[in-house]
């Protein structure tokens, strides 16, 4: 059996984040990855450009059961710091909208830039070993398909449910359970909406139609562009919205911000008669919706002929279009998991359990969820970081 003062299992980003700064603070670490290449899911990310933080980053836009536990790791270690140190390494990146930074060549630059600074530390990085079991004595044994290892620290960095293609496993939440810490039930968070019956039937001759609107679910409003699919709706608002979402409730889209619909086709029926309707609507939406609108809502007849109600009628379901989704496309296109490793269970300054000394949890297998734009990434980088200090 081979020793090292840390193990951590997953060489995800905040696996690779949190064996980078044990390694740095001196300790002997080893991180353990089952495929055969780390950070697969940052080399997909941004459509392969990495939106690795954002700008904007605060405590209000990620989502957990306490929504106060992610202060302190995201206060040291902050999206600056980040910054910084893709600057050090010269990788060139710009903004692209709404404070997300993304990489101006690839994904590959970040992942590059972190085997880096884990060789520089010292890291072992060991990768297609699967961890067959753990136990924990005076200190924890991680028992793997090449060998055992022990460890005083072990680092659960396995990530969520989503995308189980790509490597996600609940390892982490099987972990956590075995060690007595509780779970938020996890859900796919960050995923496109599916319908059906009716809906499914407008919807599915518009896949490709994008438009800007406003996604709202529960509490929360996203304006972003929103993207009709052949199983329903996704694009940035309505991803936005699927965290904040429960099964069964509705999701309410205005698909003409900024504009009083209502208003705007009883003036357009006064000021041009003789136009079709689907003309009119073309003013506010893409064609191919103002099209299939105008045939589900109104009469087949020039705008001048139709009455104020109906118009009006419209008007408020282009401002207030009220949908509920049969559920999600769930983890196979979901880019996170909501819930994970209850806060509770953790100490916000050290990711370690509470009564399981030397057990750390980071990344997306906390009960700790970004919004879309940089903040998941953050997360790794900030939670993995607060747990390599103390390690
Ligand atoms: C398509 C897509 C695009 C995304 N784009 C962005 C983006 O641009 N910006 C952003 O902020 N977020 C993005 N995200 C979310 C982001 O990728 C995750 O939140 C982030 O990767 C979580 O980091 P993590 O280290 O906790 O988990 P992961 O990155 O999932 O890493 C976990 C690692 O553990 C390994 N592992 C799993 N089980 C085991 C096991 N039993 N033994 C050993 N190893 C194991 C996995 O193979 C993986 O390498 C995207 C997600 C997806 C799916």
């Amino acid at each position: 059996m081979t020793h090292f003062d840390v193990v951590v299992i997953g060489a995800g980003a905040a696996g690779m984040f949190a064996a980078m700064r044990a390694g740095q603070r001196g300790r002997c670490v080893l991180l353990l990855e089952h495929t055969d290449e780390p950070g697969r899911k940052i080399l997909i990310s941004g459509g392969g450009r990495c939106n690795f933080t954002n700008l904007g980053c605060v405590p209000e836009r990620f989502l957990s059961a306490n929504p106060h536990f992610a202060r302190s790791a995201l206060a040291r270690y902050t999206q600056h710091d980040f910054v910084a140190l893709v600057r050090r390494h010269g990788i060139a990146f710009h903004e692209k909208t709404l404070g997300q930074l993304f990489c101006d060549g690839s994904a590959r630059q970040i992942v590059a830039m972190l085997l880096a600074e884990c060789a520089a530390a010292g890291v072992a990085l060991r990768v297609s070993h699967r961890v067959t079991d753990i136990s924990r004595a005076d200190r924890f044994t991680i028992a793997t398909d090449h060998g055992d290892f022990s460890a005083e620290s072990l680092v659960l960095a396995t990530g969520g449910l989503s995308i189980p293609k790509m490597g996600a496993t609940g390892f982490a939440h099987d972990v956590a359970r075995r060690f007595g810490l509780p779970l938020v039930t996890p859900r796919p968070g960050l995923v496109p909406f599916t319908f059906d019956g009716a809906m499914l039937d407008l919807m599915r001759p518009l896949a490709g139609v994008a438009l800007p609107v406003v996604a709202r679910a529960g509490r929360a409003a996203f304006a972003e562009a929103m993207l009709f699919t052949h199983r329903g709706l996704s694009g940035p608002a309505v991803l936005q919205a699927s965290s904040y979402w429960a099964p069964g409730d509705p999701v309410t889209v205005d698909l003409a911000p900024g504009h009083d619909a209502s208003a705007a086709l009883l003036a357009a029926k006064r000021a041009r008669p003789k136009a079709e309707p689907r003309t009119i609507l073309a003013d506010l939406l893409p064609q191919r919706l103002a099209q299939a609108l105008a045939a589900l809502q109104l009469p087949p007849r020039v705008i001048g002929e139709v009455a104020d109600a109906p118009l009006k009628a419209l008007g408020a379901l282009l401002n207030r279009w009220s949908l509920t989704p049969a559920g999600t496309e769930g983890y196979a296109k979901a880019e996170v998991t909501l819930g994970g490793i209850d806060t509770a269970a953790l100490s916000q300054k050290t990711m370690e359990a509470k009564h399981v000394p030397g057990l750390f949890a980071v990344g997306e297998a906390v009960d700790v969820t970004g919004w879309l734009g940089g903040y998941n990434f953050q997360w790794a980088w900030s939670s993995g970081w607060a747990a390599g200090e103390a390690a």
